[in-house]
């Protein structure tokens, strides 16, 4: 297995030349792009690493991921699909076209920001800080790491220049699919997209959903399997925006990435796989951790399909 990371490392290694940081998120966009790891935990607890594999990035839409998870626990899933959709949308993670265009204001999907900003309205807690320590205490369970927490450069960056965020937040709450004050969600949603860790925590979360929800290092049951499955689904239609079809095709797993560079997959029944690249295609996925992901795939035959 080692070999064999060190190989997709090497192999993956000249596409970041092919992207670039975000940086409409400024903050971002001061890493260096050439970084590239990857790191796997197996169903029996055991970890590999090659590369940038201990570096931290900040996990941004890889946390829509948890927050869903921590939502469905709160409130239901028929609550909270009556507020956002199940559908992919083939347009970009930020776009807001289909909000007006749609009969109703509901984001198509819990994966891209509106979806996301609204999921995030329903998590249970008297004031931010409480949704965000129960969230934050979540991906620690779901990494098995109780270091994590969130980057507040990142955090102040992003909160400085979120318009498009703000925009999609207001107009959700114009048309009632928002709960509570505009901004408290947004401050939640932004330190949520802030939280730092790196690809060795991020195999470890891919791990628990590969197990359906329980942890490979302690047995506890972190999630109900109906929701692991429930999320797993979401990544397949949705997890790489408008480029899921594709990364279905060649890689063939249930992935999410975010534009900190990092893709987070599962391999139902054996592994997590955690990826971390900062240089990012047109879409907002990390180029290098894309063919990262192809190449171990292939070797190993890993494709659910
Ligand atoms: N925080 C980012 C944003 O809202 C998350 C987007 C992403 O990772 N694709 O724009």
């Amino acid at each position: 297995m080692q070999n064999l990371l060190d190989e997709a490392i090497r192999y993956a290694l000249p596409y970041v030349l092919e992207g670039k940081p975000a940086s409409y998120i400024p903050e971002l966009g001061k890493v260096d792009p050439k970084q590239l790891g990857v790191a796997i935990v197996s169903m029996e607890g055991n970890h590999w690493g090659s590369g940038a594999c201990n570096s931290n990035f900040t996990m941004q839409s890889i946390s829509k991921v948890a927050a869903l998870m921590l939502a469905v626990m709160d409130r239901g899933e028929q609550y909270v699909f009556s507020k956002v959709g199940m559908e992919p949308t083939g347009d970009p993670f930020n776009s807001i076209i289909k909000l007006e265009t749609m009969k109703t204001a509901k984001p198509l999907n819990p994966m891209i920001n509106a979806g996301a900003i609204a999921v995030d309205s329903l998590i249970l807690g008297e004031h931010v800080e409480e949704k965000l320590n129960r969230l934050i205490g979540f991906v620690r369970r779901l990494c098995h790491n109780e270091k994590i927490w969130f980057n507040q450069e990142v955090y102040q960056s992003e909160n400085a220049t979120g318009y498009r965020n703000r925009a999609l937040a207001n107009f959700m709450k114009d048309a009632a699919i928002i709960e509570g004050e505009v901004e408290a969600v947004l401050e939640l949603y932004f330190k949520q997209c802030s939280i730092e860790l790196n690809a060795m925590d991020i195999a470890m979360m891919g791990a628990v959903l590969a197990g359906d929800g329980t942890s490979p290092i302690t047995g506890e049951v972190i999630i109900p399997k109906s929701i692991a499955r429930l999320v797993k689904t979401f990544m397949v239609t949705c997890g790489m925006y408008d480029a899921s079809g594709e990364f279905a095709v060649r890689v063939g797993l249930p992935a999410k990435s975010g534009v900190g560079g990092g893709i987070l997959a599962t391999v139902p029944g054996k592994m997590g796989i955690g990826v971390f690249g900062p240089a990012l295609d047109s879409k907002g996925n990390s180029a290098g951790g894309i063919k990262v992901l192809e190449y171990i795939s292939r070797k190993l035959d890993l494709s659910i399909f």
